[in-house]
């Protein structure tokens, strides 16, 4: 991407989307409660880790290819860059393993990148906020476009995880938070459940994962659905976090397609966390899902942005520890 912007405006953008609430009577109010930081999520930001992630030069994020290494890498930096803690006793933001690939049959070694913001008053109850960083990979023949770019799905939802690691970092979080880019989801969500393995799932109250937030959803602007809604109240407290903001939360559309078990967010649920995956795509009608013309000029930054403030607004409630959302039961 070309650099257009200077750093010096650059930096004067992003301190002008530093907003402070100041209390009736000042900085601190009447009530003496200091005054909240408010945070808006900056499009321009959201568009560089977009067009980046979704870049020719990551050659589509296939697990295990030198595409994808760039793209974890990139990852890397911006935890770096916010200050982000490694995950439990892991030495870098890297959780790596090695997996088969059931089709292929060959071995794969790939990584997980994690980055925790410690919660302040509640370090042992987490909530994770996730999105898969791997896509399809090249077409190994044929003419004219190769690369399967994968910029709504799911670079869109790593922007989403980066952008909101960002905004926490600001505003303050009661709640531990795991910021994970998920690698293999493609391949059989094999990042969420090698990660879940590792973990003590009643320590995690919620899972935010997203998918393909790039598109204007079949309900009209501002609005996104959630994949899983019945199956916890988590949903139910989002929609009231969102009353009076215009945005708006649905419940998943498509029960025919059984998306609640096919995002990384189940891999979560298996193991009773309240975890589901927002999105805002008519799957049902996108021509670009899983195709090469998955590029990011077919997305829609004011709804990648807008998605992901209300996400942040939406989900405050339960990072702050006023709100724990019900476990989901899933019958065997
Ligand atoms: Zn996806």
């Amino acid at each position: 991407m070309k650099k257009i912007i200077g750093c010096f405006l650059m930096l004067t953008l992003m301190l002008g989307c530093i907003a402070v609430k100041k209390g009736k009577d000042g900085a601190k109010g009447k009530d003496g409660v200091s005054a909240k930081k408010e945070f808006f999520i900056d499009s321009t930001l959201v568009k560089k880790h977009l067009y980046t992630l979704a870049s020719d030069a990551m050659e589509g994020r296939k697990s295990g290819t030198s595409g994808i290494e760039k793209a974890a890498v990139y990852i890397e930096n911006e935890f770096k860059k916010l200050g982000l803690k490694t995950f439990e006793n892991l030495e870098t933001y890297r959780q790596t393993f090695t997996f088969k690939n059931r089709r292929s049959g060959e071995d794969i070694t790939s990584s997980n990148i994690l980055g925790v913001l410690e919660g302040k008053s509640k370090k042992d109850e987490i909530v994770i906020i996730s999105a898969h960083y791997d896509h399809l990979g090249m077409k190994t023949s044929g003419e004219g476009d190769l690369i399967y770019n994968g910029a709504n799905d799911d670079a869109s939802g790593v922007t989403g995880v980066l952008a909101l690691a960002k905004y926490f970092k600001e505003v303050g979080n009661e709640r531990t938070i795991v910021f994970a880019a998920f690698t293999a989801e493609e391949m059989g969500l094999i990042g969420s459940t090698h990660f879940g393995k590792g973990i003590n799932a009643s320590k995690y109250v919620a899972g935010i994962n997203l998918e393909m937030i790039g598109k204007i959803p079949s309900f009209g602007p501002n609005t996104a659905w959630l994949t899983g809604f019945e199956r916890s109240d988590f949903g139910k407290i989002i929609q009231k976090n969102l009353e009076g903001t215009g945005y708006q939360l649905f419940p998943d559309p498509y029960k025919k397609y059984n998306l609640f078990f096919r995002s990384d967010n189940a891999s979560l649920a298996r193991l009773g966390v309240p975890s589901h995956t927002f999105s805002t795509t008519p799957i049902d009608v996108d021509p670009d899902y899983h195709k090469v013309s998955d590029e990011a000029e077919t997305l829609n930054m004011t709804v990648i942005t807008q998605t992901i403030q209300a996400v942040a607004k939406g989900t405050e409630s339960i990072i702050n520890g006023k709100d724990t959302p019900t476990r989901v039961v899933i019958k065997k």
